[in-house]
């Protein structure tokens, strides 16, 4: 063992299997709680109403609006509803962003949240809360907004679409390859982190050559998991730093944006972190890890420039502006003209190298 460490482990209760959905109602009793508030998006209303049926007298109801960024209105709507019906927890269905409202709800109400995720981004197993005030995203951490329990049932992301499936999933390795030079890494976490990126890197091209392949959706949401309770554990670099950037100030989508930057990030990275590099290779069954999720995406059709997402060539400069004036620690320091360098091939979609 090489540094010293400190690590405490997570709270949350995690249920994972095919169908274990089915133990929904003994999880909610398990949590001391008599009637939930169903939380999805518009486009999840279905999957919703049919948890709501289920529950019957313990639905208190179905909040269809979370959005991507939690507007402050959306959760004082969500909150609001919560305490009229009388809700003594959050079932929150959907990603990322439905999750995101649960702790929103939480931050102020310290209502339970049970989690059912359905991508994966991996925020059901973090205490990491972000809400939209006047256009402005405010992030923090407190325990309360990490879900009680969570049931990853992958049956549920059968029906997550193949492109979204392969960004969410880098999106998850990206959070994994992080923790791996982090700061304050732990070994425990480490293992989790290379587990994770090994079981979605094994799933993700079985899922696009057969979304329906339910062996490759679990091994998928088992490695999103571990990632994400990477994320949760360990601080993050300068790649969480980049894509909160763009995805902050230039509104650029989350799980593509992560697939974009991902090889770029760790290309910097990888001189100053030779001990992660290796293991996110060996991963990966790779020599070169930040190549080798390159060519996840590119082989399989997954976004590989900013330009396609939509950004700007001229907002490069302000990125990286806004990236190096308030920086979390990374392995190597933020050096303005390769940052610079770095984000034109980004925005070009040239392959990841050294700058
Ligand atoms: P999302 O939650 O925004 O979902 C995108 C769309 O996909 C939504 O319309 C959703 O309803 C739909 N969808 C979700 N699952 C589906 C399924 N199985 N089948 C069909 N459609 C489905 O996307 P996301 O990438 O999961 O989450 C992104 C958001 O989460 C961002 O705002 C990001 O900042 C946040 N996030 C937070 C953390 C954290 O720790 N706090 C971690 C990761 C992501």
């Amino acid at each position: 063992m090489d540094h010293p460490f400190v690590y405490t482990a997570p709270a949350a209760r995690i249920v994972f299997g095919v169908g274990s959905l089915q133990h929904l109602e003994r999880e909610i009793e398990l949590l001391g709680a008599e009637r939930a508030l169903i939380l999805c998006t518009p486009q999840q209303r279905n999957q919703a109403e049919s948890l709501a049926r289920r529950l019957g007298d313990r639905s208190a109801g179905i909040f269809d609006r979370a959005e991507m960024h939690v507007p402050i209105e959306v959760a004082h709507s969500a909150r609001e509803k919560a305490a009229r019906r009388g809700a003594d927890c959050a079932l929150a269905i959907g990603g990322g962003s439905t999750i995101g409202l649960g702790k929103a709800i939480a931050l102020d109400s310290g209502l339970p949240i049970l989690a059912v995720p359905t991508t994966y981004a991996g925020s059901e197993v973090t205490p990491i809360y972000g809400i939209t005030k006047a256009g402005l995203k405010q992030t923090g951490r407190a325990s309360r907004v990490l879900p009680r329990t969570v049931i990853y049932d992958p049956t549920l992301t059968l029906g997550l679409p193949v492109g979204m499936s392969l960004t969410s999933g880098i999106n998850a390795i990206a959070h994994a390859a992080e923790g791996l030079y982090a700061q304050d890494a732990n070994p425990v976490m480490s293992l989790m982190a290379e587990e994770g990126i090994r079981a979605l890197g094994h799933a993700l091209p079985a899922i696009v050559k057969d979304p329906a392949d339910i062996a490759a959706r679990s091994k998928a949401l088992y490695g999103a998991w571990l990632c994400g309770t990477v994320l949760g554990n360990v601080g993050m670099s300068l790649h969480h730093k980049l894509c909160h950037t763009l995805g902050g100030s230039f509104n650029l989508p989350h799980a593509e944006t992560h697939t974009v930057m991902l090889p770029h990030a760790l290309a910097y990275n990888a001189a100053h972190a030779p001990a992660a590099m290796r293991r996110i290779a060996r991963a990966l069954d790779s020599d070169d890890g930040a190549l080798a999720i390159r060519n996840l995406a590119s082989k399989y059709g997954a976004p590989v420039s900013l330009q396609e997402l939509g950004m700007q060539e001229q907002d490069i400069a302000r990125a990286v502006e806004l990236t190096v004036s308030n920086p979390y620690w990374n392995p190597r320091p933020l050096e303005r003209s390769s940052l610079v360098a770095l984000m034109a091939r980004a925005f070009a979609g040239d392959p990841p190298i050294t700058i």
